[in-house]
């Protein structure tokens, strides 16, 4: 796609040692230019680890390539969801065929057995996910209405079995509310539907109305996600950078026939 990551691996720490942080992320230090963005991870030699790669290397290219020429303070991403939406088109790749054959060099004849469990997996993950996710949204939403309430875990399980599909236990008495998430990253999970709904419909206009074809493999995509996507950083807000780089304002529509 025409962007360079030599530098950005070169000062990256990659793989497992004793006492390492063993979570994944992308960092740029500091905002003067050149910027320094690394990568911290654990990779292993797996699949899960080239969807992670793909993850944060869309993380570090949205980094690399905002414009210096913008005002210290905007040298950043639009909101979460932008950069997040980029990792996530990019993380994705790694469950797609056209990917794997032409860009990872996976024979294609040996991944027809598989495609349609690929497609079948992929499509489940994004409905399961974003079912959890609106089990989370609305749960906090009403929690943080009246935190008093005395009623947090029939809230929670009237949600899980209306949006879920999971039917609560009678006998079971754990306060199933009390999630991590709840307590250590408030108020986010609206971010994961957004950043799924965004990449959709950036990937759909890369291919439909810029590339006519996989992004994956153009140059011209990645010049176009460097000007019209990274390079004005925060100058604007999510809604208008999407507006920007794909003609429109936040639309499911490519979301849900992403999954038909
Ligand atoms: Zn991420």
């Amino acid at each position: 796609m025409g962007f360079e990551v030599r530098d950005v691996l070169a000062k990256s720490n990659l793989y497992e040692r004793a006492g390492k942080d063993q979570h994944t992320f992308c960092i740029r230090v500091g905002r003067s230019y050149p910027y320094d963005v690394r990568v911290l991870a654990n990779v292993r030699d797996n699949a899960y680890w080239v969807n992670t790669m793909l993850h944060e290397f869309g993380h570090a290219v949205y980094d690399k390539y905002v414009s210096p020429a913008l005002p210290y303070l905007l040298r950043s991403r639009a909101h979460i969801s932008s950069t997040e939406a980029v990792a996530l088109m990019m993380g994705g790749l790694a469950d797609d065929p056209g990917w794997i054959s032409s860009v990872a060099g996976f024979p294609e004849e040996e991944l027809v057995p598989d495609l349609a469990k690929l497609a079948e997996r992929r499509r489940a993950d994004k409905l399961i996910f974003t079912r959890w996710a609106l089990v989370m949204y609305r749960f906090e939403k009403a929690f943080y209405e009246n935190h008093d309430r005395e009623d947090l875990n029939a809230l929670w399980w009237d949600l899980v079995e209306k949006i879920q599909y999971v039917n609560r236990q009678a006998s079971r008495t754990e306060s199933d509310w009390v999630k991590i998430d709840v307590a250590l990253a408030p108020v986010y999970y609206h971010n994961y539907v957004l950043d799924n709904l965004t990449a959709a419909q950036l990937r759909n206009h890369l291919e439909k109305h810029v590339i006519g074809g996989a992004f994956y493999e153009h140059e011209i995509a990645g010049r176009y996600l460097q000007e019209a996507f990274f390079s004005p950083g925060a100058r604007e807000d999510w809604r208008h950078t999407v507006l920007r780089a794909t003609g429109e304002l936040l639309e499911p529509k490519y979301f849900v026939s992403a999954l038909s």
